[in-house]
């Protein structure tokens, strides 16, 4: 009897699995095709300075809406199209999107801000991409300097020296690079030095706790000084109450993006809500 429930327990969880394995063939199969049926869109969240409280710039976060799927989050997708590699092709849509929003804005007057993006580690492998990035922000007219580049702490410890020549050059040529995810990988403190980086985004998990804990706190204001070490500028990142901004703004922290002030938004109502946001400051002044 124990043996027959045993083996009805062990059922239930293999077709759990076959279901969860089903649902990723499933995930594979709408990705490849997903750019083409124009299933993507970007949102932006804005990033604040804590100095002057402008909205200095905004990160472009990929959003996936599947017809039967539904909205797939990027934490689970992303991963699967760098495995199929279709995150090639994401990239480019991503960076052709990025180009022809700054270029509308441009003509538009909406402002200066700079807009940040995600690079997987499999776009920076191929040897193409520099070159693409250049052609795609050229054709829309779009400077260098209206871009941030985010490479995770983890894909920027491990990249070859031939690609790390690659950001520094982009980043000669205007760009801002910033080291996403930091704090959670393994860094190498030595060659944290010689990345060509400008920004230092600290990993969520860092900031997590810092209002309850004072290793928390150690820890963070420790990685603040690194950062300034390296003459870098630090943004956190998911910062969620006000509690945790007056922290770290104590802490000389420059820059916040996080739910506290702003969820990231379809570019429409970034717009309004940045020319809300800027009449509220000049009201205040
Ligand atoms: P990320 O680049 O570290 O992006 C920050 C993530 O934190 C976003 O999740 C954002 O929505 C979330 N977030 C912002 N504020 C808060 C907060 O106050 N609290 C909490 N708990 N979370 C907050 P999202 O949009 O789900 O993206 C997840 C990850 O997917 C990104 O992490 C990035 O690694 C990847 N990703 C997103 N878009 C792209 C893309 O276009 N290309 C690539 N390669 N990866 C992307
Ligand atoms: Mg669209
Ligand atoms: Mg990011
Ligand atoms: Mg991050």
């Amino acid at each position: 009897r124990a043996k027959a429930r045993g083996g009805h327990q062990h059922c239930l969880f293999s077709d759990a699995l076959a279901q969860e394995h089903q649902h990723r063939l499933d995930t594979e199969k709408a990705l490849a095709d997903a750019v083409q049926r124009d299933e993507f869109s970007l949102v932006l969240q804005p990033q604040l300075s804590l100095g002057s409280g402008a909205v200095t710039g905004a990160e472009a976060l990929l959003r996936w809406n599947h017809p039967t799927l539904g909205a797939v989050p990027p934490t689970y997708f992303i991963g699967i199209a760098e495995q199929t590699g279709v995150i090639n092709d994401i990239g480019d849509w991503v960076m052709a999107e990025v180009a022809a929003m700054l270029a509308c804005w441009d003509e538009h007057g909406g402002g200066s801000r700079r807009v940040s993006f995600n690079v997987s580690p499999r776009q920076l492998e191929r040897q193409d991409f520099f070159p693409r990035l250049r052609q795609i922000f050229g054709d829309a007219g779009v400077a260098l300097d209206r871009i941030e580049v985010e490479i995770t702490e983890t894909t920027a410890m491990e990249c070859s020296k031939a690609t790390l020549a690659d950001i520094a050059e982009l980043r000669r040529e205007g760009a801002t690079i910033a080291l996403d995810d930091f704090g959670t990988g393994y860094s190498n403190i030595a060659r944290l030095r010689q990345l060509p980086i400008d920004r230092v985004k600290l990993d969520q998990s860092l900031i997590h706790d810092i209002t309850s804990s004072e290793q928390a706190r150690n820890v963070v204001q420790a990685v603040i000084q690194l950062v300034r070490g390296v003459e870098c500028e630090l943004v956190a990142e998911a910062v969620e109450t006000v509690a945790q901004a007056d922290i770290l703004r104590t802490m000389g922290c420059e820059t916040i993006q996080g739910f506290v002030f702003a969820e990231p938004m379809i570019e429409r109502d970034f717009l309004a809500w940045t020319s809300h946001a800027v009449s509220e400051g000049r009201s205040a002044a």
